[in-house]
C-alpha cells in the first residue's frame, strides 16, 4: 500500500499544503521545528484516526483556527481510496472513506496501515519489559483478531483479580472467588503465550537479518520470548500451557495474598534483546540501540506483509541521527518493499540516496522538492550493494 497524495489544512503548523509522494522513498528534510514530524503524524492519523503524540485532537488544529482537514489518496489492495478526517471546531470527528461516512475510526485501518518509528521507540531497547510487551501487543492486535479479544479479556480478569487481592483483607469471603479467576486467567493467558511465542519466533528471524544488513554483518541481534517460569516450551499446545500456568499460580498463591498483588501470569512477559550475546538494554551503544529498535520495527513490517499480503507504509522519524554513514546508507537505500518516509535534519548523506523524492520543509510548507533517480542496473533500490 502507498500514500500518493496528502492534503493538510490547518493541521499543526500547516496552513494548506497538498503533497504528491514518490511510490517508494520520500525523504522529508528541514531544520528543527519546521513540520517534519507533524507531516508523519498526519499520516498516522490517516491510518488510525488518532495521533501517536496526543490524545487531544484540539492540539492538532493549527493555533487560532477552528478545525482541521486531512485527506489522503491511498492505493491499497489494488484499489484507490480517499480517506478524509475533519476534526476540531467543537464538533465530533468526521471520517469518510471514498465519501462514505465511517462508523468508527478503526475503518481507516482497513485502508491504510503504517509502522511509525520515532525517537521514543528507543525505549523499546532501553526501558523495562512493559515497552516491549506493548510492542508485541500492538503488533499482534493489528494482525490477529483473536489475540486482541484474548488480550482485552485477560486485562479485564487481571484488573478484577487485583481488586480481589486488594480487598480480601476486609472481605475474606472474596478469597473463595480466586480459583475461578485463576482458571480463566490461565486459559486466556495460554492464548496470549501461544500467539506471542510464534510472533517473536518470526520477528526474531526478520530482526536478525535486518540488523545484520544494517550493520554490514558485523554484529548479531538475537530476540527471544520470555514468559512465566513454569512454561517449559511456550510453543507447546495450549492445554499444556494452561496446566503449567496453573502450576505457577499454585506456587504463588500465598505470595499473592500476602503481597496483595497478582504475581503470576503473562502480564509480566518480556522479549530479551541480545547484541553479540550481551543484553542490549545494558550494553548497547547509541547507534546500536537505534539499529536494534529499527530492526524490530522493520521485522514487524515484514510480518505484516507475510500475514496480510501488503507492506504497511513505513514512517521513520529522525532515524538517521547517531547512525554512521554505512547505516544511514542502508536506511536510505536498502529497505526494500513498500513505501517509506524518512525525516532528517542534516542533508549530508542525502547525496547517497539512489531513488526517491526529497522534500524540504520550511515553516509548514514544502519549500523545495527534488527527484533522485540514480537507479542501479536492475532498477531496484534493494539491489544496491551498499556502502
Ligand atoms: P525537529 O527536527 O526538531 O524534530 P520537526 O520539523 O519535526 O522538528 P515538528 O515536530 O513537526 O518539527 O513541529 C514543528 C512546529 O509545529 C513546532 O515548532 C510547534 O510549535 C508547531 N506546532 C505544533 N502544534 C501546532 C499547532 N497546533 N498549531 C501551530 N503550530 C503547531
Ligand atoms: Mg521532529
Amino acid at each position: 500500500m502507498r500514500i500518493d497524495r496528502v492534503l493538510l489544512e490547518n493541521f499543526r503548523n500547516y496552513q494548506r499544503e497538498e503533497i504528491i509522494f514518490h511510490p517508494q522513498c520520500n525523504v522529508i528534510c528541514g531544520e528543527n521545528a519546521q513540520g517534519k514530524t507533524n507531516l508523519l503524524e498526519a499520516m498516522v492519523c490517516l491510518a488510525c484516526g488518532k495521533s501517536p503524540r496526543t490524545r487531544a485532537d484540539r492540539e492538532l488544529v493549527r493555533f487560532g483556527q477552528a478545525g482541521l482537514l486531512l485527506e489522503g489518496a491511498i492505493r491499497s489492495r489494488e484499489r484507490d481510496f480517499v480517506s478524509r478526517i475533519e476534526a476540531g471546531g467543537g464538533r465530533r470527528k468526521k471520517i469518510t472513506i471514498n465519501r462514505v461516512p465511517a462508523k468508527a475510526a478503526s475503518e481507516l485501518s482497513g485502508v491504510l496501515n503504517t509502522i511509525f518509528f520515532s525517537p521514543e521507540d528507543l525505549q523499546l531497547i532501553r526501558e523495562g519489559a512493559a515497552q516491549r510487551r506493548r510492542f508485541m501487543d500492538a503488533s499482534l492486535c493489528q494482525l490477529r483478531p483473536r489475540y486482541a479479544a484474548a488480550l482485552a479479556e485477560y486485562s479485564r480478569l487481571h484488573e478484577h483479580k487485583t481488586r480481589i487481592l486488594r480487598d480480601c483483607i476486609d472481605r475474606p469471603d472474596l478469597i473463595a472467588t480466586l480459583p475461578d479467576f485463576n482458571l480463566r486467567m490461565a486459559e486466556t493467558g495460554a492464548v496470549l503465550i501461544h500467539y506471542r511465542s510464534r510472533f517473536v519466533r518470526r520477528l526474531a528471524r526478520h530482526a536478525a537479518s535486518a540488523y545484520s544488513e544494517c550493520s554490514g554483518g558485523r554484529e548479531r541481534l538475537q530476540v527471544s520470548y520470555q514468559t512465566v517460569r513454569t512454561v517449559t516450551d511456550p510453543l507447546a499446545d495450549e492445554r499444556v500451557l494452561v496446566m503449567q500456568l496453573v502450576e505457577h499460580q499454585r506456587a504463588h498463591h500465598y505470595a499473592e495474598v500476602s503481597s496483595r498483588q497478582c504475581l503470576s501470569g503473562p502480564h509480566k512477559d518480556d522479549m530479551e534483546v541480545l547484541l553479540d550475546g550481551l543484553s542490549a538494554k545494558s550494553f548497547a551503544s547509541q547507534g546500536q540501540t537505534r539499529t536494534a529498535a529499527l530492526a524490530l520495527k522493520l521485522a514487524a513490517r515484514e510480518l505484516h506483509q507475510e500475514l496480510l499480503g501488503e507492506y504497511p507504509v513505513l514512517l521513520l522519524d529522525d532515524v538517521l541521527s547517531e547512525l554512521d554513514p554505512k547505516r544511514q546508507e542502508f536506511v536510505l537505500n536498502r529497505i526494500g518493499g513498500g513505501q517509506i518516509f524518512i525525516t532528517c535534519c542534516e542533508e549530508d548523506r542525502l547525496h547517497t540516496l539512489l531513488q526517491g523524492n526529497v522534500y524540504r520543509i520550511q515553516a509548514g510548507r514544502v519549500a523545495g522538492r527534488e527527484e533522485t533517480d540514480h537507479v542501479s542496473a536492475s532498477g531496484r533500490r534493494s539491489d544496491h550493494p551498499g556502502g
